[in-house]
Formats: structure tokens, sequence, C-alpha cells
């Protein structure tokens, strides 16, 4: 195949959090036409969108003052993506912006294939494409307990959260006792950071010792608002509309007790979504692609580029997302202009 075949795709975006809709705004406007694998979402009438499709209130990203919900942070993404042009892969088809509504859910990028140059992109339903380029955004998951009542909250904006970055400044963690579940450097920061606004922050750590660094841990330990419970897990989250407690088990004695907690924030790691790549891309020990420059977006492989939480297991916030998306689309850009793909 020519380099120059209109079958093939200049550049394939696969995900859809803020890096995938930041790469391919940038992309569309360059002119390159990107066609987005945006994954399955959990029904027909939302958006995949990633992580913020689980988060409520984002008050952190600048532009939106009285703050704005993830969903619809991640709807006016997807909108103003394919405002200059970017194609959907869709259950029926290719969409693009007139289209999406009628072309029912979009398919996710169940295989990849990057041994060979054009590179070969099957989705979970039917559909392939060759590209030359490809943008990987496909995030990272926030690690739950997988408790019903803390899945429902969590999706309902009741009180429990996995990022206290994003959710913790809210009016209704104000001066009330809060916990975070988890003993890494994660949660001593989300503890840390909570305790700011909590009246009491409790951290709920299943040991007796914490994984968090030294440094790190006694910054917990030297906290007055920060109370560690040690030897405790989470078994349960009470309260229909709103947290009001937590069900805690001790994991020496067996005992079980109630926390009152008017906010629980989850803080037990996060899983990059890099399985699918069957080991073709350069990972590093946590299983995050692994960029072959940390100052772009290039990987061990000619043409593939990487952007957002699937790369970055350190700032993981939206406006960082997006700047890696921003880097990865320019990044493409200019590779292909390099190789004459017009
Ligand atoms: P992490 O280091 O993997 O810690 C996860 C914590 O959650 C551990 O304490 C673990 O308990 C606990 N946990 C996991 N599964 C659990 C379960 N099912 N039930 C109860 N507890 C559970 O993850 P992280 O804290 O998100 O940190 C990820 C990486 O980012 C680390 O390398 C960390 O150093 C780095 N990081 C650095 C900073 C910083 O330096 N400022 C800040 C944040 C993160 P166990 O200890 O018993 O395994």
């Amino acid at each position: 195949m020519s380099a120059q075949d209109s079958s093939i795709e200049k550049v394939v975006i696969v995900g859809s959090g803020p890096a995938g809709w930041t790469a391919a705004l940038y992309a569309s406007r360059a002119n390159l036409n990107p066609l987005v694998f945006p994954g399955r979402a959990a029904s027909s009438d939302v958006l995949p969108g990633g992580q913020l499709m689980l988060t409520t209130d984002v008050e952190n990203y600048p532009g939106f003052p009285e703050g704005i919900t993830g969903p619809d942070m991640m709807d006016l993404f997807f909108k103003q993506a394919l405002r200059f042009g970017t194609r959907i892969v869709a259950d029926k088809g290719i969409a693009t912006e007139s289209e999406v509504g009628l072309y029912g859910q979009f398919q996710n990028a169940a295989n990849l294939d990057l041994s060979s140059s054009p590179f070969t992109i099957t989705g979970d339903n039917d559909f392939e494409c060759k590209a030359h380029s490809v943008i990987i955004a496909t995030g990272a998951k926030a690690n739950w307990m997988g408790i019903e009542n803390e899945l429902r909250l969590a999706k309902s904006g009741g009180g429990v959260s996995a990022c206290a970055v994003c959710d913790g400044a809210l009016p209704a963690f104000r001066d009330k006792p809060l916990a975070v579940v988890g003993g890494g450097d994660s949660a001593v920061e989300e503890a840390t950071y909570l305790s700011k606004f909590g009246s009491k922050v409790y951290m709920i750590h299943r040991r007796d010792e914490l994984r968090a660094s030294k440094i790190m841990a006694q910054r917990a330990i030297d906290n007055d608002k920060i109370e560690i419970l040690w030897n405790k897990t989470l078994i349960d989250v009470l309260g229909d509309d709103h947290i009001t407690a937590a069900k805690l088990k001790d994991t020496v004695t067996g005992e079980e007790s109630t926390l009152d907690l008017s906010g629980l924030f989850l803080a037990i790691g996060h899983t990059p979504a890099t399985e699918f790549l069957n080991g073709q891309l350069d990972l590093d020990a946590k299983k995050y692609i692994k960029l072959a420059d940390p100052y772009r977006s290039t990987t061990n492989i000619d043409g593939v580029f990487a952007a957002g939480d699937c790369v970055d297991s350190v700032y993981r916030q939206a406006i960082t997302a997006s700047g890696m998306g921003c880097k990865a689309a320019l990044d493409a850009e200019r590779w292909l202009a390099d190789k004459g793909i017009e």
C-alpha cells in the first residue's frame, strides 16, 4: 500500500477521556480527519468518557468558574472534537458529527496489530481499519473495593469518590468526618488534602504498617486531624442518598464496627487500561505505557503515541491528560508530515 492510500487512516485515536478528545480536537483542526474508537459506555444514552463519567463536580478545570459535572464536561469535549471533523467508530460504522446519534453505541478497539505499518485496529463489533499513526489514550481505572453501596453512591454523587483532589473541596465535605481507604502514597496525599476541609480524616488501612514512603507516612502521623485505623478493611457503606457511615472489619480479630462519615475516598491504586496492547508497547512495572521520550508522547514503536492516564501514574488529572492529548496530536501531525503523509 502506498503512503498516500486514502483507505488508510492518518491517525486513529483509541480512548475518549480528556486525552483522547483533546487529541481528536487538535488532530481534526490539523485536517488529519481523525478516527476515534471511544470505547463502550455503560449504556447507549451516555458517553464512554473514562473516569470523568464517574465524577460529580469538577471544580479544578480552568475555564469553568462555577464548576461542571464530569459527564457534562466530557459531552463538551466530545462535541468540540466532532465540530472539526472527528469521526467515531460506532456499532453501525463510521459516524460523523451529524450521524452519531443514529449509529448506536460506540466501539472499543478490541485488538491492535502494531507489528507492521500501516497498523491494523479491530473494533469489538465487526470493524477493522488501517492507520499510519495511532494515539493510545485509554486511561486508567481507579480501583474500587467492589461493594454494591460503594459503587452506587460513587455513581450518584453520594459522597463516595476515588479522587479527593477532584471532589474533596465540595461543600458537602466541609467540617465533616471523612475517611480514605488505603495505605499508600496516594492515600496519605488524599488524607492530607482532605484534612484542610474535613473536621477529621480517618485512614482505613488493612495492615499495621503503611505502604507509603517514610516521609509521606510521617506526614500522616504528624497531622493532628488524621487518625489511622490500623488493620481495618471496608465491608459496607451505609446511607441512602449520601454516605452516613462505613462498616469496617478488623483484619486481625474479625470484629466489626461502624464509623460515622460524610465522605469516603478510595485510594487503593489504579489500573491502567493497557492489557489490550498484548505486550506490543513497552510498559513500566505498574503496566503504564513507557514513553520513549518523557517530554513527548512517543513510544517504542515509530508512529504510535500515548497520552493521558495510561501513561501517567503520578498526576492523573483531567487537565494533565488533556495536555498530553494535545502533545500526542502535535507529535502525530509532525510525524506524518516528516513521512510525507498528507
Ligand atoms: P499503591 O502504592 O499501590 O497503594 C495502594 C494501597 O491500597 C496499599 O496500601 C494497599 O494495601 C491498599 N489496597 C490495595 N487493594 C486494597 C484492597 N482491596 N483493600 C484494602 N486496601 C487495599 O497505590 P498508590 O498509593 O495509588 O500509589 C501508586 C504509585 O504512585 C506509587 O508508586 C506511589 O509511590 C506513587 N505516588 C506518589 C506520590 C508522591 O510521591 N507524592 C503520591 C501518590 C502516588 P497494602 O499496603 O496492604 O498492599
